[in-house]
């Protein structure tokens, strides 16, 4: 058990693309032990790999509210591979520590993963969740985009970071409208409705 170092917003780790993993190795379970003990020691309630300087795919999420027992899930490989709607909430990351914008995710959506046995499985999230957004902000990290790129506030967001003494916002690495548009077609057919 180790609380491991976590790499803050400007570190180029976080803009790199993960790799696959394939055998899951003693390395990758006591990896995956390590980022549940440090997401918790952190009050997160999700930590990707690449946070802690390792470019793979694996990401640990736990939304139990505090009078629950803990319920870690660890994601390996993960696929979003259906998602419904749009919903807007403030979120935060553990490389930004207390800036909060606001950012538009997919309210539901399905993703399949291996977990910590190799074993496939498969979640459902529900509608505007806490694990639907957070599964969607961790899956995000695993292809080098943050929280803040899908900020729609830019003032917002550039003084959030100021704020927090965190690195200038990285304008040419925020998506786009057409990008954003493209994420959420689903979204602009509820609109429509
Ligand atoms: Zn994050």
């Amino acid at each position: 058990m180790a609380i491991l170092k976590i790499f803050k917003y400007g570190s180029e780790i976080l803009r790199q693309k993960s790799k696959e993993v394939g055998k899951i190795s003693k390395k990758i379970k006591i990896l995956a032990e390590n980022m549940i003990d440090t997401m918790y020691a952190n009050n997160g309630v999700g930590l990707a790999a690449p946070q802690v300087g390792e470019n793979i795919r694996l990401f640990v999420v736990d939304v139990s509210l505090e009078n629950e027992k803990y319920n870690p899930i660890v994601f390996i490989n993960p696929k979003i591979i259906s998602h419904e709607g749009a919903s807007h909430e403030k979120e935060g990351c553990l490389s930004f520590p207390n800036a909060f914008v606001d950012v538009r995710r997919y309210a539901y959506i399905k993703v399949k993963a291996l977990n910590l046995s190799g074993k496939p499985f498969i979640i459902e999230a529900k509608d505007g969740s806490l694990l639907s957004r957070a599964i969607q902000h961790e899956n995000d990290h695993l292809d080098g985009i943050l929280f803040i790129d899908h900020a729609r506030n830019i003032f917002e967001t550039i003084k959030a970071l100021e704020d927090n003494g965190l690195a200038p916002l990285e304008k040419d690495k925020m998506l786009d409208e057409e990008e954003i548009e493209n994420l959420l077609v689903e979204d602009k057919t509820t609109e429509n409705e």
